[in-house]
Order: structure tokens, then sequence, then C-alpha cells
């Protein structure tokens, strides 16, 4: 398992709800916990590590020592939002990309844990906007869509460099090009969802 990057075609995937825990997800899921401790996130959605299921984990101390903090949500819905806010967000699909994004400052959200028990978060401020991030990335949604369009005009050369670095390792066949992507995307989905 790998973290992909911006502009990989998984990041544009809208995932669809699972249909159970098993074992093999317990796995990933603690995979996805490990490589989001070892790149200093505070938040891992599943169609990052190129897996499209509707999971993300969760945790804002980013400590990994902090277990209590660790949260997984399964199949995530937001049912409310309250306030505004905008402050600097990144994300791991974006190595060192970070820009202002203006999003609910308080939401009510639903998940299901690994467990398979339904939680609800009644939260704010990081902790909200994570959720929101996080969530968008279910959607095939990514903080860069959210940005306004000068601070995106800061990030435009970035940008292109990604795109570039990406068609390289396309070209190079160090990633599959998007049909094969697409496939195996299709694949894993049959399975689960
Ligand atoms: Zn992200």
């Amino acid at each position: 398992m790998r973290i992909v990057k911006y502009p990989h075609p998984t990041l544009r995937h809208i995932s669809r709800p699972l249909r159970r825990v098993d074992a093999e997800l317990r796995k990933f899921v603690a995979e996805m916990f490990e490589l989001m401790y070892e790149h200093r996130g505070i938040g891992l959605a599943a169609n990052q590590v190129d897996l499209p299921y509707r999971l993300f984990v969760l945790n804002i101390t980013g400590d990994p020592a902090a277990k209590d903090e660790e949260h997984v949500f399964i199949n995530p819905t937001i049912q409310k939002w309250a306030g505004n806010a905008e402050a600097d967000e990144g994300c791991l699909s974006f190595p060192e990309l970070y820009a202002p994004v203006r999003r609910a400052e308080k939401i009510v959200a639903v998940a299901y844990s690994l467990t398979g028990e339904e939680k609800q978060y009644e939260v704010d401020e990081l902790f909200a906007r994570a959720i929101q991030h996080e969530t968008d990335h279910l959607e095939g949604r990514l903080f860069v869509d959210r940005v306004s369009p000068t601070h995106l005009l800061n990030l435009k050369e970035d940008l292109s460099d990604l795109e570039a670095e990406f068609l390289s390792d396309q070209e190079r066949g160090v990633i599959p090009n998007d049909a094969a992507i697409a496939a195996r995307l299709a694949e894993l989905e049959r399975a689960r969802t």
C-alpha cells in the first residue's frame, strides 16, 4: 500500500458504501494508519491509497501513541453543518502544498466504526475540518477544488509539477495507465460494495 499523489485518477473516484467489515478490511485500516503516521498526516482516505472504498482514518493529534484519538469512518455522512471558518489545509496526496479553505465550523457526522457500531460525531474546529476534507475525498473532491481562484493561482506551478511527475511515472510504467487503474478499481469494488 502506498499513498497516491495528485493527479492520480483514483483521487477522483466516487466511492460506494462498503457492505461489510472483515479481516482484510481491518488490515487495510491498520496499514492506512501506519502510512498516515509515517507521512505525518492526521487523516487518510481510502482512495488516497488506491482503494475505492467509502472509508477514512483520522487522528487529529497525529500522534501514533494516542490510540484513543484514532477514528475509523466507514460509510460516513455529514448530516448537519453550522458556521464557517477558513484555515490552511494540506493533503498527503499534495506533498508540501498548503492553502486556505473555507468550511463549516461545526458539523454532525455519522459513520460506522470498525466494530460495526454506528457512531455520531458532533464536532468543531480541526476535527470538523478533517472530517469534511476526508469525506470530500470519498466523493472524488480535493481540497484544491475549494481553494479561491487567487490562492489557486499561487498553487498552479506546484500542481503542474505534480502533473508532470505523474505523467512521467505513467510513461515509465511506475504507475499503470488509466484504463488499468480503472479496471482494478472496478474489480475491488465488485468484491466489497
Ligand atoms: Zn487529503
